[in-house]
């Protein structure tokens, strides 16, 4: 007698996709071999089994010997009974060992089966022992209400329509119709009321349930809505550096771990059949699957190291293919799947997670039971493939979005740092500084280009301690600067080789002896105009990326409107301190900068000494030769004085043919032999016009300070009157203001200065 729900058995050669793909043999060859025939019947682990169901079994056995000595006491049977009492055995020893051998349990019945079984054998000893009469009836009843309890409907309603045709046979065999009727009404209440209550009490949870986890869902949403991310919240440049790229990376994936313990948690414990529930996830530039995440309950557990390349097994046959596939009678025997040791796995049930039509990873179920999934499991992993792949998709996104908000606010600080001053050095070296919280290298170069993109300038230099290379200005004609600027992109190179002229950075008049592999240059653009290249270089092999490359570019097209800016201010402020014919500094910038180291020697005591030049009879020239003649000589005079003087010195046309010379630390001695030479220099030097020499002689006045005066406006005073001196005194001489000061001007003799 086998009960009417039983399930039905279903064909080992099922082999089916979910939305009724079908798999015939002749259509399909698989990858291992996967028998698709009924396996014998066996009694599988019989250890295991006997142990789990030991109560069960030794309730059953009692029942059994108890019946066989109520027949032996010696109590008459007819062979209808005895016929009862045989099927009575027989059905429920089937039934039992189907359930052990674990053929037949699926979900609930899991539980139930043993109590149908042994509710069976107990209604066979009750009918031995008097029926409804019998001394064994409350334990009966007992039995029947813990079997409906745990029976799902369907199975209790099975169970009645059952016991009522039972009854209902020996209604019409013995004519003993209150008995019968009795038992029936006995067997329907007891069924049937503990099924009421269980199915109340679950569809009150069920709603309840349904209620709270809409709530909790509700709540959930709001609080992700409303955690809109802080802009500005550590929004420094750093941000796009590689260590905190990595962070944000290493955060989501978290989440994204988070997520897949979720699902396999919920699939294996919604579907209690499986040995192993596990995701992997595809890697497309290799290739494989890796094993991401797996419940199993195989003792030795799952391979995490394990790489199972596309096409290969069960698992890469089903990369490949891309559809879901539920082997219902695997035989595994030569494959071990995902596992660390071989486990006999007869059931599995593989569902890729596809973004469109890209292979994302495998979600599967195995089993080992036979045929052990239906439709719904292929429904319930279809579910959760989609779900995966939405999550997955959601994290690329955010991922992007969370790169994007940080390369925007970082720019958004590199450019608010650039602007802080408009100092075109300060820009400069901004960027240099910048570029190093972003990414490694070891040196950093910025090249300013001229108008005509013929000539750099090496503006800044980091990481390079050589001297000199700071205001270089080079030819561009060949070389990686010339690669960029030609072809108005940024260059990336993981092994720069050295040696080759192509390869070169710098031209070798630059004299640069340092190391570099990897280099990275970058035009910064105004408009379709190169004006600056800026250039990282490593000593290591392929130290920059293509996300470097892309970040800086775009720092760099940002950087370029505000170095321009710069630029164009640093040079206008020359314009406004220059002199426009000579191009050493006009008289306003010669005053700043007195004034400035005035207030600079009052921190830090020395000595500085002012010379006054003017040149003599210079009226005379100009009307002899003519004032562009005269202009020629001015410029000449300033180049001659420029190349006699230190870059720390200032060097200025002070009025029409006057220049001013301010020599930093420098005493009387030092000036007045600087004044000679100055003046000897310019007695000799030939000044030639249409083949006449040009008379060109300097009167030259000096004072010191504190030697002479504190005082700014006494210093300029004093120099001026040993100038005076010098004219005065026959020209074409250099007079120190502190051996004049004491006697008559007019009475000193040239020949006893200097
Ligand atoms: P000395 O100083 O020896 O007494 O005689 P001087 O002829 O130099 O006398 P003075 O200083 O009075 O004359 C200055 C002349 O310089 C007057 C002016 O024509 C000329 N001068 C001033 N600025 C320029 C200039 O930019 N270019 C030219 N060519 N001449 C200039
Ligand atoms: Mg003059
Ligand atoms: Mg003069």
């Amino acid at each position: 007698m086998k009960p009417a729900n039983d399930l039905v058995e279903r064909k080992p050669e099922k082999l089916t996709r979910a939305g009724g793909w079908r798999l015939g043999t002749r259509d399909w060859l698989p990858p291992t071999p996967c028998t698709l025939h009924p396996v014998p019947y066996t009694l599988a682990r019989p250890k295991r089994l006997l142990r789990n169901n030991l109560p069960v079994i030794i309730l059953f056995l009692i029942s059994v010997i108890s019946s066989l000595g109520t027949f032996s006491s010696g109590i008459t049977f007819s062979p209808l009974q005895i016929a009862w009492f045989i099927g009575y055995l027989a059905a429920s020893t089937i039934f039992l060992v189907r359930i052990m051998s674990g053929r037949e349990t699926k979900g609930l019945l899991n539980k139930a089966g043993p109590f149908i079984a042994v509710a069976l054998q107990m209604n066979l000893f009750m009918q031995l022992t008097g029926g409804i009469d019998s001394y064994i009836l409350p334990l009966y009843l007992l039995l029947v209400v813990i079997t409906s309890t745990y029976c799902p409907t369907s199975i209790n309603i099975a169970l009645i329509s059952f016991i009522l045709l039972l009854e209902g046979i020996n209604l019409a065999v013995s004519g003993n119709d209150v008995y019968y009727l009795k038992a029936s009404v006995i067997a329907f209440l007891l069924i049937s009321i503990p099924s009421a209550i269980k199915y109340y009490i679950e569809s009150e949870s069920k709603e309840k349930n349904t209620l709270k986890d809409r709530i909790y869902r509700i709540m959930g949403s709001r609080q992700a809505i409303t955690q809109v991310p802080d802009l500005y919240k550590g929004s420094d440049v750093k941000n796009i550096s590689k260590d905190s790229r990595d962070d944000q990376l290493d955060q989501i994936a978290g989440k994204f771990d988070e997520v897949i313990d979720n699902i396999l948690s919920i699939i294996s414990s919604a579907i209690i059949e499986t040995n192993s529930s596990i995701i992997l996830l595809y890697n497309k530039e290799e290739e494989r699957l890796y094993l991401q995440g797996g419940i199993t309950k195989s003792e030795k557990g799952l391979n995490y190291r394990i790489k199972i390349p596309e096409g290969e097994g069960i698992i890469g046959w089903v990369a490949k293919e891309k559809k879901l596939f539920n082997f219902a009678n695997l035989d595994s025997s030569r494959e071990r799947l995902y596992y660390n040791e071989h486990t006999r796995i007869r059931s599995l049930l593989a569902q890729p997670i596809l973004d469109n039509d890209n292979l994302d990873g495998i979600i599967c179920v195995d089993s080992l039971k036979e045929d052990a999934f239906t439709e719904k499991e292929e429904n319930l992993l279809n579910l959760f493939a989609k779900e995966i792949s939405y999550q997955l998709r959601n994290m690329r996104d955010k991922k992007v979005i969370h790169t994007r908000t940080h390369e925007l606010t970082s720019i958004l600080e590199i450019s608010k740092a650039l602007n802080t001053r408009l100092d075109l050095m300060h820009r400069l070296e901004t960027m240099a500084d910048k570029a190093k919280e972003i990414l490694e290298y070891d040196y950093c170069f910025i090249v300013l280009i001229d108008e005509k993109e013929t000539h750099g300038t090496i503006k800044v230099a980091r990481g390079y301690n050589g001297t000199g290379l700071i205001d270089k200005r080079f030819k561009i004609s060949d070389g990686l600067l010339n690669i960029i600027l030609k072809n108005r992109h940024s260059l990336m190179l993981s092994n720069i080789e050295r040696g080759k002229k192509s390869m070169e950075i710098f031209p070798k008049e630059c004299n640069l002896s340092w190391k570099a592999r990897s280099f990275l240059g970058i035009p910064m653009m105004i408009e379709e105009r190169v004006i600056g290249i800026f250039i990282l270089t490593s000593q290591k092999d392929n130290a920059f990326s293509g996300y470097d490359q892309y970040i800086l570019s775009i720092i760099c097209s940002h950087a370029a409107v505000s170095i321009s800016d710069a630029y164009l201010h640093a040079q206008v402020e020359a314009l406004a301190t220059t002199d426009g014919l000579t191009g050493i500094s006009n008289h306003r910038h010669f005053q700043e900068r007195l004034s400035a180291e005035f207030e600079r020697i009052a921190r830090h005591p020395e000595p500085i000494s002012l010379i006054l030049i003017d040149l003599d009879h210079f009226k005379k020239i100009n009307d002899n030769f003519g004032h562009p003649v005269g202009d020629i000589v001015l410029k000449k005079i300033a180049n001659i004085l420029l190349k006699m003087t230190r870059k720390i010195d200032t060097v200025a046309r002070y009025g029409g043919e006057e220049f001013v010379l301010l020599l930093l630390n420098t005493d009387k001695k030092q000036a007045v032999n600087m004044a000679e030479r100055i003046r000897k220099t310019v007695e000799t030097e030939r000044f030639e016009f249409d083949g006449k020499k040009i008379p060109v002689t300097l009167s030259l006045g000096m004072a010191t300070t504190p030697m002479d005066t504190k005082n700014k406006k006494e210093l300029i005073e004093f120099a001026d009157k040993a100038l005076y001196h010098s004219k005065h005194n026959g020209r074409n001489q250099a007079w120190h203001y502190s051996d004049i000061k004491e006697g008559p001007i007019i009475a000193l003799d040239r020949e006893d200065k200097v």
